[in-house]
């Protein structure tokens, strides 16, 4: 991990391990295999903000769009994904006619610009965006932070630059390769039962997770504040339900948000891999590990501010 810092001894004396999940390797339950986070150095998110960057109703479903806004020790904001940002929300025709199709519902003031404004932060000291993929309605808001590095997969940057999809706006992915990004590729190492993550460079704590499926590069991004992880699972799963139990009161829109799940999908048969990974995770560390997603009002109701103890 690059990193001007020092590193430090990790401030948990021993971090739990977990059992790799890996697609290639068989299962057995009697002979888990574990990885020790042993080279985690100690992390400098002190707190996490999580914040509604867009709302859209396709299918008469209301959906969020979940946003990270990390505060750090040493490396000013942080922000995982960006929801759409202020140009676009003030504009959504500049979305395309795909967008409107899921109805969307922006303000400006949803903004994460505007949101972290509200909180008494200073947009300016944004330094880095981690990108769970480049649809539109995670990296639209990228343009309000040019100044920042945009962390992402090396995979989906070339999705991006191919063939023209309704999914990537050629005005954020060019404004994107026109500022500064780190797109990652290659070795990676195990981290909470993944077999493959990426420590992103410069950013104690925070990993990049590939789990492909909705876009060609699609990742997970894990945080981790204090004795706990937060894994931004981006739209690797759309309702709650996928991996837990159904929250009687966000259960309508169940049918309608797995349908539209599968549509977006550019790899379907990954779908149901992702959500088995991910409901494991989460039932096997509940208390430790918070897993979300984009989309899903549920669970973004469910999530408050947390700093590190
Ligand atoms: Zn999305």
């Amino acid at each position: 991990m690059s990193s001007n810092r020092p590193e430090r001894a990790l401030a948990i004396p021993r971090f739990v391990g977990f059992p790799v999940s890996d697609d290639k390797a068989p299962r057995s339950r009697k002979a888990p295999r574990f990885v020790i986070d042993r080279e985690v150095p100690e992390v400098t998110v002190t707190t996490v903000h999580h914040l509604n960057c867009g709302t859209f109703k396709p299918l008469g479903v209301q959906m969020v769009t979940h946003v990270l806004l990390c505060e750090t020790a040493d490396d000013g904001l942080v922000l995982v994904d960006t929801g759409i940002g202020m140009s676009d929300a003030a504009d959504p025709s500049t979305l395309g006619a795909a967008a409107n199709l899921l109805s969307p519902d922006l303000t400006t003031g949803s903004s994460a610009y505007c949101q972290i404004r509200a909180l008494g932060l200073d947009p300016a000291d944004v330094t880095n965006i981690v990108a769970t993929h480049l649809d539109y309605d995670h990296i639209s808001g990228a343009s309000d932070f040019p100044h920042a590095m945009v962390h992402l997969t090396e995979v989906e940057l070339t999705a991006a630059l191919g063939a023209p999809q309704p999914r990537y706006r050629r005005a954020h992915i060019d404004a994107l390769t026109g500022g500064r990004f780190k797109a990652y590729a290659g070795t990676c190492d195990a981290l909470l039962g993944f077999s493959g993550a990426y420590p992103l460079a410069g950013l104690d704590g925070l990993w990049l997770v590939p789990l492909q499926g909705h876009s060609a590069g699609h990742a997970a991004v894990a945080v981790r504040i204090g004795n706990r992880w937060i894994l931004h699972a981006g739209d690797a799963f759309f309702h709650h339900s996928a991996i837990g139990p159904s929250a009687p009161t966000h259960a309508s829109g169940r049918r309608r948000t797995s349908l539209l799940e599968k549509l977006l999908a550019a790899d379907r048969s990954r779908i149901g891999t992702n959500h088995r990974r991910l409901s494991e995770l989460a039932a096997s560390h509940e208390h430790d590990v918070q897993v979300l997603c984009s989309h899903d009002r549920y669970l973004f109701d469910q999530s408050t501010t947390e700093s590190a103890p």
